[in-house]
């Protein structure tokens, strides 16, 4: 089943293009103080390392903003500057140089100053996301007639409201993302946007918890909403290391079939019946077929690493090698063919010598 990518315009961030038939981009976020420039540099390198292609920063004061203009230098990745409350940061992070910039209109809605933004992003020529989370929707429509709303008719309305206040100033390089915690409020509120307008999303959940629940909860929302169609860039969010953050966004885009980074195991869960140490092989093979030189183009290498044979030959057929196990060997298939036996100690090297061979 291929996904039918819903139709938007297309924005670019720096090198990078979202939207329109463009991959859908991996974003990541630096956890060190951006003040902090040769810290906030490394980072950003390991995590293009890790396989982003889009970085952003917090700029919490006019050092942080400062700082961008070196790290603009130096960066590899395009920057994203993170901006809360103070819309004087957004001008100084513009003039550092950035690519992007996220504002919160939860925070930062002032007409006039939207607009100041709004011109100056347009003479950068950057776009701005429209970056709302259901917090801060929550806290600026209470008291008010809006409060009675549902939060997705409020999160919607509030976002089309900025929109229209960019479009006002000509502004039109516009990203937007709509983040509540909770799974089913972020699936109705990116539909419910979708409906209504066609700049490209920005995918993600806020506050998702511990790695664990949170990866949990970002692959059910994010991968429900790139199924449909939704979602142009995505970024992870977890109480874990940024590095893990990239490697769940590029496994959910795996999954789904929306992009392939490298080649593909498929392997069994083992049960009773697998007579070796199957998980050990799998690690092994994993991490050593990564670095493998990769595929330039066209369908990833599909590998199966199955447990015995019961389930075994089927699988291993139908990958374009495989290899199904019995007791303490295993029998490797290449193409769907039979094609010859080896000791379960020399299976991975036998894996990655054929996947050289074909990849
Ligand atoms: S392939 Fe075999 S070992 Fe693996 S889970 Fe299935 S039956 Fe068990």
């Amino acid at each position: 089943m291929s996904i039918q990518r819903r139709k938007t315009k297309v924005v670019k961030i720096g090198n990078v293009c979202i939207g329109g038939r463009h991959p859908v981009a991996v974003q990541g976020m630096t956890k060190t103080p951006t003040a902090d420039i040769q810290s906030t540099l490394r980072q950003i390198s390991e995590l293009q390392a890790a396989g982003a292609e889009i970085v952003r920063l917090a700029v919490e004061g006019p050092e942080d903003a400062r700082a961008l203009r070196s790290i603009k230098q130096s960066s590899p990745l395009p920057l994203v500057a993170d901006i809360h409350f103070n819309w004087r940061l957004a001008i100084a992070a513009i003039e550092s140089g950035v690519d992007k910039i996220r504002l919160n209109p939860g925070n930062i809605y002032r007409s006039r100053e939207v607009s100041d933004i709004a011109r100056a992003a347009k003479s950068a020529r950057i776009p701005i996301r429209v970056g709302l989370n259901s917090g801060s929707v929550r806290s600026r429509a209470a008291g008010k007639s809006a409060q009675s709303k549902g939060l997705i008719a409020l999160m919607a309305e509030s976002a089309l409201r900025y929109i229209r206040l960019l479009e006002k100033n000509a502004f039109y390089d516009i990203v937007v993302s709509l983040k509540a915690s909770g799974i089913p409020d972020t699936l109705a509120a990116y539909r419910r946007m979708s409906r209504l307008c066609d700049y490209p999303f920005h995918l993600g959940l806020t506050a998702t918890g511990p790695s664990s629940g949170g990866v949990v909860k970002s692959s059910i929302a994010i991968g429900a909403l790139l199924l449909d169609g939704i979602g142009d860039t995505i970024r992870i969010s977890l109480t874990d290391t940024p590095f893990e953050e990239i490697r769940v966004a590029r496994d959910i885009l795996e999954a789904v079939g929306a992009r392939t980074f490298g080649p593909q195991i498929v392997s069994c869960p083992t049960c009773g019946r697998c007579g070796v140490d199957l998980v050990k092989i799998v690690n092994e093979l994993s991490r050593k077929i990564a670095a493998l030189p990769l595929k330039k183009k066209g369908p990833a290498l599909r590998v199966a690493v199955m447990g015995c044979v019961v389930n075994g030959p089927g699988e291993a057929r139908e990958a374009d090698i495989g290899i199904a196990f019995g007791k303490g060997e295993g029998l490797i298939f290449k193409s769907g063919k039979p094609f010859k036996k080896v000791s379960a100690g020399a299976s991975v090297e036998a894996l990655l010598k054929e996947a050289q061979k074909i990849g």
